[in-house]
């Protein structure tokens, strides 16, 4: 397993390069944003970690090159601030996970192992995927099988909020203040009533249902034997 470590500051790019080989890793380090974009481009990497403060290119803009350029390699970015908006940034350009800096080299390494256990297949938040079900986040677009499902802003807003708990029982509570902003004295029928034109436009036209009733509890998505 090969990794690049773009990092420009001196003392953080050793320990991560000396951390990496000693955990087994084959490990590159580029001290800046031009050496950095240039091996991430040119050569074969399983894995990135990219520092997004950076002198010359900074970190995103190297994410974003990589990727309008077809490369899906893994990477995850280093960031100083621990702002939502750099988060989000971040994984909207296509990022696959992130630390705030300072961080304990056993968090970066468990990370590290998390991402390559992934593999190949490009995981992005921007698309949630269960079992034939696509949610695409940026294109704000459903497709089961491959095929096109149309939901409103709120079905939408409900179906990710499902898929992005998978597994996870969801209180109507919780689904109303996330999805309509209310609270928990509110109608919740509306829930009930959302959740079953979701569930006809997603399920009705195929064999495997994926959103459960819990009695007296909730809601839940997952595939039938939790698999
Ligand atoms: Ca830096």
């Amino acid at each position: 397993m090969k990794i690049l470590v773009v990092e420009d500051e001196i003392k953080i790019g050793d320990y991560l390069r000396q951390g990496l080989s000693e955990a087994g890793f084959v490990t590159d380090l580029a001290r800046n944003g031009l050496d950095g974009h240039h091996q991430a481009m040119t050569e074969s990497y399983d894995l990135i970690i990219l520092d997004v403060m950076l002198p010359d290119i900074d970190g995103w803009r190297i994410l974003q090159s990589m990727r309008e350029a077809g490369n899906s390699v893994p990477v995850l970015f280093l960031t100083a601030r621990d702002s939502v908006d750099d988060r989000v940034k971040g994984l909207e350009l296509g990022a696959d996970d992130y630390l705030v800096k300072p961080f304990a080299f056993s968090e970066l390494l468990a990370r590290v192992r998390t991402l390559l256990r992934r593999g190949a297949t490009p995981v992005t938040e921007t698309t949630l995927k269960i079992a034939d079900l696509e949610l695409d986040l940026m294109r704000r677009r459903v497709t089961r099988g491959g095929q096109r499902i149309q939901l409103t802003a709120k079905e939408f807003a409900l179906l990710e909020l499902l898929m992005r708990h998978q597994g996870e029982v969801l209180p109507r509570s919780l689904i109303a203040s996330q999805v309509w902003d209310m609270n928990f004295d509110s109608d919740t029928n509306v829930i009930d009533v959302a959740i079953r034109r979701v569930r006809a436009k997603i399920e009705d036209d195929f064999d495997t249902k994926l959103i459960h009733t819990v009695r007296g509890m909730g809601y839940m998505l997952d595939l039938p034997n939790g698999d």
